[in-house]
């Protein structure tokens, strides 16, 4: 598999800088699948922001659609997610020491670093590869969203079982 770097998620916002608190600027995102971080891959991030120079630094605001690559939690089956994230955050600049949202010295706006709290915190609520997925075997792993296996016959409460033991 191949990915667009994440070098796309920089952006230079020198000209803004330069242009002084009041001035603005929209700019466009249509990537396909790339990888954001380590634990963190997208389908792909589509929409539009609008940069604007403050006098704290750059203010990004804008919704992005972003593909989350993730697994069904139930399953385990890879499943992405669709979902709209409503950007708006104040990158700093200067940069501030200790900040995570920084205008670097270079000029650059790292969209990375946000685009990942904002996808891992929709990630972490988990969710299914379909409503009524059936998950996988307990007793076996099998998927039981694509092949039955043996034991989901003999699938009786332990209590149960025991008392039909007692009954023999
Ligand atoms: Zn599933
Ligand atoms: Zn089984």
């Amino acid at each position: 598999m191949s990915y667009v770097s994440n070098r796309v998620l920089k952006i230079n916002v020198g000209f803004l800088l330069a242009d002084g608190p009041g001035h603005s600027h929209e700019t466009t995102f249509d990537v396909p699948e790339i990888r954001v971080a380590d634990d963190l891959t997208l389908a792909y991030v589509r929409g539009s922001m609008r940069l604007s120079r403050t006098k704290e630094g750059i203010l990004l605001q804008g919704q992005l659609d972003v593909g989350i690559r993730g697994e069904c939690y139930r399953c385990l089956d890879p499943v992405t997610q669709n979902v709209t994230l409503e950007l708006e955050e104040l990158y700093l600049y200067p940069p501030q020491p200790g900040a995570e949202l920084v205008v670097d010295d270079t000029a650059i706006l790292d969209l990375a670093p946000l685009l990942r709290d904002e996808a891992l915190i929709v990630a972490s609520r988990g969710w299914l590869c379909q409503v009524d997925c059936k998950g996988l075997c307990q007793n076996c792993g099998t998927n039981l969203n694509h092949a039955a296996c043996d034991c989901a016959v003999e699938d009786i409460d332990p209590r149960l079982a025991q008392l039909k033991k007692l009954l023999k």
